[in-house]
C-alpha cells in the first residue's frame, strides 16, 4: 500500500462580485494545507483593499513577465491584465488559484487534473448588490454584470463543480468537503 499524494490545484472561478476572494480567504484560514497563489494585476488598488491582495504592477512590468514566460496563465479582463505567476508551492501543499473564466480554461488545458470550482451568485440582482456593497462604481458594476453573462455558460461547461454562494458559511463548508473528497481520490492506494 502506498500513500503517495499528488498535490491538488484548486481553481476557484466565477463572475466578479460573487464572493470568490471572501470564500478563498476563509478556506485558506481553516485549511493549512492550502497555499494561495498571489496574482499580478495592472489595475489600481481599491480603497480599503489589502496591500497584498495582488502584486500591483505597471503594464511594462507585466508585459516583461509575459515575455520571460513567468506566468502560468494571464488574461486581459475589462482593460487590465491579471495573471498567475508560475506556482511554486511549498512541498505537500495544495495550490489555490482565484481567477476568472478565461484563466480557468487555460489552467484546465495545461493541467486536466486541476479541480475547477465555479461559483455563481443566487441571482444577478444579488451579484449587483454585492458589487455595489463592495464599493464598485456604477459603470464598473454594469460592465462586470455584462461580463458575467458571457462567463457563466463557459464556466458551467468546464467546471467540475458548480456552487451557488448564497449563505457564505455553507458555501465554505461545501467547498471544504469537495476538496477533502478530491484529496482522497488523489491518494494512491
Ligand atoms: P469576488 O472576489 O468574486 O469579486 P468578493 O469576495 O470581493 O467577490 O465579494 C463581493 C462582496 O460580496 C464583498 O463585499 C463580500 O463581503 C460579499 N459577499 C461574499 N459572499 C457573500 C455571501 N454569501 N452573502 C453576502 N455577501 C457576500
Ligand atoms: P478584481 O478586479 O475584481 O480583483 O478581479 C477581476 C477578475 O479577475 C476576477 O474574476 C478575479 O477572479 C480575476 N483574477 C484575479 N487574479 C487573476 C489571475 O491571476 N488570472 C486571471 N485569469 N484572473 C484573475
Amino acid at each position: 500500500m502506498s500513500t503517495d499524494y499528488t498535490s491538488l490545484v484548486v481553481v476557484v472561478s466565477g463572475p466578479g462580485g460573487v464572493g470568490k476572494s471572501t470564500i478563498v480567504e476563509k478556506l485558506v484560514a481553516r485549511d493549512t494545507q492550502l497555499w494561495l497563489s498571489r496574482s499580478w494585476t495592472t489595475r489600481e488598488r481599491r480603497q480599503g483593499e489589502a496591500l497584498d491582495a495582488y502584486n500591483f504592477v505597471s503594464r511594462k512590468d507585466f508585459e516583461d513577465n509575459i515575455a520571460s514566460g513567468g506566468f502560468l496563465e494571464w488574461t486581459d479582463f475589462l482593460g487590465n491584465y491579471y495573471g498567475t505567476p508560475t506556482p511554486n508551492p511549498p512541498k505537500g501543499r495544495d495550490t489555490v488559484l482565484e481567477i476568472e473564466v478565461d484563466g480557468a480554461q487555460q489552467v484546465k488545458r495545461i493541467n486536466v487534473r486541476a479541480l475547477l470550482l465555479f461559483v455563481l451568485p443566487p441571482s444577478r440582482q444579488e451579484q449587483k448588490a454585492r458589487l455595489r456593497g463592495r464599493g464598485d462604481p456604477d459603470p464598473k458594476v454594469e460592465k462586470r454584470l455584462r461580463k458575467a453573462e458571457e462567463e457563466e455558460p463557459v464556466g458551467r461547461a468546464i467546471a467540475d463543480y458548480v456552487i451557488v454562494n448564497d449563505d457564505l458559511d455553507s458555501t465554505v463548508e461545501e467547498m471544504s468537503r469537495i476538496i477533502a473528497y478530491e484529496r482522497k481520490q488523489r491518494t494512491a492506494s
